[in-house]
């Protein structure tokens, strides 16, 4: 590679040329691969600004891939995503995302509502001969399946969502059963925690870790116990929020005290797993087992038997991986029992997160869903047919604005700030 002014000799390197319109972008691309030392991209950068080049924006490829309908802009996220990819699940979810299942399956609905309101509108546009009851009944048939398929799509318990952002896990229970040890035995223990997470209340502490593939975020919360304190009481607040919101709970309680194991039973909401601390306190696993066992129904928690089969997996017939609560002894000072625990907690995330179907995977998606769920509900009510042609024009605008099929050119900026250099 030369200077073409002064010919002077920058590096030796290799052009790799795509011309237009079958490169990523869809315009003619071309690649150095240089020595890239910054004496070297400086020399070259200098060069190429001369012949005015310039480096490109975060995410600009992406975006002039999408501007030349290379991509639809569900499979642009999917690039942001898969750059951002921290855990197994995370890459798994935005590969599949980039192959275009999701894009496939509003493109469908999009089609489909496009026949409905193409009925319509011959009907609007000949007024004088009565739209055939059949073909009525036809409309409103098919738009009520819409709904319902969208409907069964958004009622997805936020998977993909999650996935994306991480699968909250509240450490609860009273003051002093060891739920701050316990979080930094696990976040020591995991030798990938992938970031810790800025910005956290004073009461609550989050940690993120890589659980089997899954992102996961512990959160560290307040203890559970009445008081007068008015700090303590919001603390409690949010701690009671904090668990209400989360996926699964994990409930520490100290395993010599059977008034803690009662109040860890009653804990409502199936997706709690109990967790029995201090156990290098009592003399065995058969001791810890005695000092449990008089708060715990044995009816409810099939596996009180502290000393084995911590997770049930010892059990013929046990339901796996199902909301059945469970005992897991550990001790968060010594770290005896936490594999066992990570991996009682893993086998919860993976029964619930496997995810096979296309999934939403942002917030942005699920609102326009919404909105398109909304008109056509409006549709079916509608007096006149053409507010029922107008509603069904909205419906469609808004699953376009997820795949990017009508305007989005206010959405861009929103989509393509996320993005890295490079890409
Ligand atoms: P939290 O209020 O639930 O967050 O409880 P902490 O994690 O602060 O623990 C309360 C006290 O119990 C501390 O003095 C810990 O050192 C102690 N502790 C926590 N877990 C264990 C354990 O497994 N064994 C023993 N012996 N002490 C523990």
């Amino acid at each position: 590679m030369v200077d073409p002014e002064t010919g002077e000799r920058l590096d030796d390197g290799l052009v790799l040329w795509f011309p237009a319109p079958r490169s990523a972008t869809g315009e003619d691309v071309g690649e150095f691969h240089l020595h890239g030392s910054r004496a070297v991209l400086a020399a070259v950068m200098q060069v190429l600004g001369r012949l005015g080049l310039r480096v490109a924006e975060p995410g600009e490829f992406t975006r002039r891939a999408f501007l030349n309908g290379k991509l639809d802009l569900l499979q642009a996220e999917a690039i942001a995503d898969l750059a951002a990819a921290e855990t197994e699940a995370q890459r798994r979810q935005a590969l599949r995302q980039l192959d275009g299942d999701l894009g496939s399956l509003y493109r469908g609905w999009s089609q489909r509502l496009t026949r409905i309101l193409a009925h319509l509108e011959a009907a609007i546009d000949f007024p004088d001969e009565d739209l055939p009851p059949e073909i009525e009944d036809r409309i409103l048939g098919e738009t009520e399946r819409l709904i319902a398929e969208i409907e069964r799509h958004l009622a997805d318990g936020h998977r993909g969502e999650r996935l994306r952002d991480g699968i909250m896990v509240a450490i609860i229970g009273p003051p002093n059963a060891g739920k701050s040890s316990l979080l930094n035995k696990i976040s020591r223990r995991e030798a990938a925690i992938t970031s810790p997470i800025a910005g956290t209340t004073r009461d609550i502490v989050e940690v993120a870790i890589d659980l089997q593939g899954y992102p996961v975020v512990l959160a560290d919360t307040a203890g559970l116990r009445d008081s007068e304190d008015v700090v303590e009481r919001e603390g409690l607040r949010r701690t009671l929020r904090r668990a209400e919101e989360a996926e699964i709970r994990l409930f520490v309680f100290d395993a010599r005290c059977p008034e803690e194991a009662r109040g860890a039973a009653a804990w409502p909401g199936p997706d709690t797993i109990l967790v029995a601390n201090k156990v290098d306190l009592l003399r065995s696993p058969e001791a810890a087992g005695r000092a449990v066992m008089p708060g715990l129904d044995p009816g409810i928690h099939g596996d009180t038997s502290l000393g084995q089969g911590v997770n049930g997996r010892d059990k013929p017939g046990h339901d796996e991986g199902g909301t059945q609560e469970r005992v897991v002894p550990i001790s968060a000072l010594t770290g005896e029992g936490i594999d066992a625990l990570l991996s009682a907690l893993g086998e919860r995330v993976a029964h619930t997160y496997r995810i096979e179907a296309p999934v939403l995977t942002r917030a942005r998606h699920r609102q326009a869903l919404e909105e398109c769920a909304q008109c056509l509900r409006r549709a079916l009510g509608a007096c006149l047919p053409e507010l029922r042609a107008e509603d069904f024009r909205l419906a469609l605008r808004s699953l376009g604005h997820i795949t990017g099929a009508v305007d989005v050119e206010d959405l861009l900026d929103v989509i393509f700030r996320d993005f890295c250099i490079g890409k």
